[in-house]
């Protein structure tokens, strides 16, 4: 059984989902972990991370490894679940196509060659046997149809199969999709997306991975969106959409971004979303979307009385100390109100206590980025004195 290199291509199989719908897309990571899980505190990162942890879990149980169990480890219950099924989901495909368990092989790259031996792309496929392409995927279902044909195509182009099965397992939901390729369809879609992608005049196309895209900031076709919105104030400074590299750099673009998502786009979506579950709880669902019932979520009304029964049922101390958390304001508050303080004072006793008992962590100092009372006059006479230095004293918007 052979374990095949990890790294990327820039022309990779898994990025062309993305760039079938915008050829400019940049990843920023594994765009099928992060999903609209909608209770999460996690970051894009860390969902990338469980992801790529599922897939390591994943690979080494399929390779029969020990250390697949050591990674099963430090899954959740629902993640573990759901790469046991997606395992069990390959040794069954296997064996109804006729393979063992020893044929499989285990995130195998793929490589296309031009006619001079250079290598036009490479990839890598979670699973592969016979003529069959398995990608396991435990994120929300997306249409991967692109990149199974990219890990096809090398076979299918050099005629070492007359056609290719395609399996996506989407574990969270339990499903699978399957796809026969043949030739014709893997080049049209490859070639015609390798075209695209390698094209020097490509155009941005807002498209359902902007949110995963490491342009979304200075995107001219996202930026001209926003700036449509910016538009409709009066005597407000366009953003120079045909030159977005700056916005990083620039305060007073970046400024202007700010004052834009922060007054009309952040609010608009929060507006968006109120709205829409108010929508669906009345019964009505907006269109394109589900309504999936979820548990409530449990709340400990008395944390000592938990913790003293969870201890009686035999869970040590030790181990139930780390889920034990208040916020310091709660204890201040509780404080003041017992004490009959001020805020200040109570302030200053609780973390004198908290610190003698060793109960306290300091977290590093952050910062609040709040809006001026008169950001928008200001964001215009910054305009104003950058266009002067730009296009000289007589220059008007
Ligand atoms: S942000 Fe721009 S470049 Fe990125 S996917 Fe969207 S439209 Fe394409």
């Amino acid at each position: 059984m052979k374990a095949g290199p990890k790294e990327h291509h820039c022309l990779g199989p898994s990025n062309w989902p993305a760039w079938a719908e915008c050829p400019c897309y940049e990843s920023t990571g594994d765009v099928d972990a992060f999903d609209e899980r909608e209770d999460h505190d996690e970051t894009e990162t860390d969902w990338a991370v469980r992801g790529t942890m599922q897939h390591s879990a994943c690979a080494c149980l399929l390779r029969e490894e020990e250390t697949g169990h050591g990674h099963l480890m430090a899954l959740t219950v629902t993640e573990k679940e759901e790469v046991l099924w997606a395992v069990q989901r390959v040794f069954d495909l296997a064996r109804e196509h006729g393979f063992r368990p020893g044929d499989l092989r285990i995130e195998q790259r793929v490589s296309l060659f031009e006619d001079d031996l250079q290598v036009r792309y490479f990839g890598t496929c979670d699973v592969r046997f016979g003529n069959v392409y398995i990608e396991l995927k435990f994120g929300q279902p997306r249409n991967y149809f692109a990149q199974l044909a990219g890990y096809a195509l090398p076979d299918l182009d050099e005629g070492s199969i007359a056609w290719a099965i395609a399996y996506v397992l989407y574990a969270r939901r339990r499903r699978q999709l399957r796809w026969h390729i043949d030739r014709e369809t893997a080049r049209r879609i490859g070639y015609g997306i390798l075209r695209k992608r390698e094209n020097p005049y490509r155009k941005p196309q807002p498209c359902s991975y902007c949110g995963f895209c490491a342009l979304k900031l200075a995107c001219p076709a996202i930026n001209a969106v926003v700036e449509h919105v910016g538009q409709q104030l009066p005597a407000w400074p366009a953003l120079p959409t045909a030159d977005t590299s700056a916005s990083t750099s620039d305060p007073v673009l970046m400024g202007k971004m700010r004052f834009l998502a922060k007054a009309f786009l952040e609010k608009w979506c929060k507006a968006v979303d109120f709205a829409s579950r108010n929508m669906a709880e009345g019964g009505e669902v907006p269109v394109g979307f589900e309504k999936r019932p979820r548990k409530g979520a449990k709340l400990v009304t008395r944390a000592r009385a938990a913790l003293d029964a969870l201890q009686a049922a035999g869970v040590p101390a030790t181990a139930l100390e780390p889920v034990l958390k208040c916020s310091f304001g709660s204890l201040v508050d509780v404080y003041r109100e017992a004490m009959g303080v001020t805020k200040a004072q109570a302030e200053a006793a609780v973390l004198g206590h908290l610190a003698r008992a060793g109960a306290v962590e300091h977290k590093p100092e952050t910062f609040l980025l709040r809006q001026l009372d008169d950001a928008a006059e200001r964001l215009l006479l910054a305009s104003a004195k950058q266009a002067e230095l730009f296009f000289g004293p007589n220059h008007t918007h």
